[in-house]
């Protein structure tokens, strides 16, 4: 059984005869972040993967482990929030857009990445609310993220003694603007510090917290960089299999 996002039908997790066979058509289209034209049978109770044609293969996301987990993260944001057959419009050309900027190699791929998660978030209805306070409506440049409001709150709407996360103007412009996946504007884009960390702080508990979920490619990716870190040339690098 395999799942494949699709343009027409969203998710559609099919069963894929033969594809551990030699010389079998299909396992190319089963590669993970391939681009193929498929074509399903209907059964009663699954759907068959009957052929396929592949169009771009994204052979530079299986070589390189940081972009493979991007990638992975990517896929497994999709995988777990969407039900099959559930069709989020502009989620297919967002992917797509996506997996093929990661490939190109020519920007940063945490850059890419929060950019596709924002993305995705306002396709789904679910985008932090960062242009007025979530409680009183005010207009705001700056403010404090709560998640649990799903946005920013003004000084007077905070609660007394929980601080939320303090966001600056800058990092505001940075979240706003993220939410449109757009490969030219990323890959001249240079974040400071601050924002990287306000950037990861806040799309990792607004995804907790609005749906659930903690992503294990994204905990993978913090291997790696620690991995990273400790040994810069070591082979005793976590393998992609640990993103599960
Ligand atoms: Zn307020």
């Amino acid at each position: 059984m395999v799942s494949f996002y699709t343009r027409e039908r969203g998710l559609v997790e099919a069963v894929a005869r033969g594809i551990g066979k030699p010389g079998s058509s299909l396992s190319a289209a089963v590669e993970p972040f391939t681009l193929s034209k498929l074509f399903f049978a209907e059964g009663r109770n699954v759907d068959y993967l009957t052929q396929c044609r592949v169009i771009e293969a994204f052979y530079e996301l299986r070589r390189d482990m940081t972009r493979y987990a991007h990638a992975s993260c990517a896929c497994e944001l999709v995988l777990r929030t969407t039900e099959p057959s559930q069709v989020v419009a502009g989620l297919f050309t967002l992917l797509e857009s996506y997996l093929r900027a990661l490939a190109s190699g020519d920007a940063d791929p945490q850059v890419l990445s929060w950019s596709f998660q924002l993305s995705y978030l306002r396709l789904s209805g679910l985008a932090p609310v960062l242009d007025r306070c979530v409680e009183c409506g005010e207009e705001l440049g700056a403010g404090a993220y709560s998640a649990g409001k799903g946005g920013l709150l003004c000084a007077s709407c905070a609660p007394e003694g929980e601080a939320g996360l303090p966001l600056s103007a800058g990092s505001v412009k940075y979240l706003e603007n993220l939410a449109e996946f757009d490969p030219d504007h990323l890959r001249r884009l240079r974040l400071t510090g601050q924002a990287r960390h306000d950037l990861q702080a806040v799309l990792r508990s607004h995804i907790r917290y609005h749906l659930d979920l903690s992503l294990k490619s994204e905990a993978f990716l913090r291997r790696l960089r620690r991995s990273d870190d400790r040994h810069p040339t070591s082979d005793q690098r976590p393998t992609p299999n640990d993103v599960g």
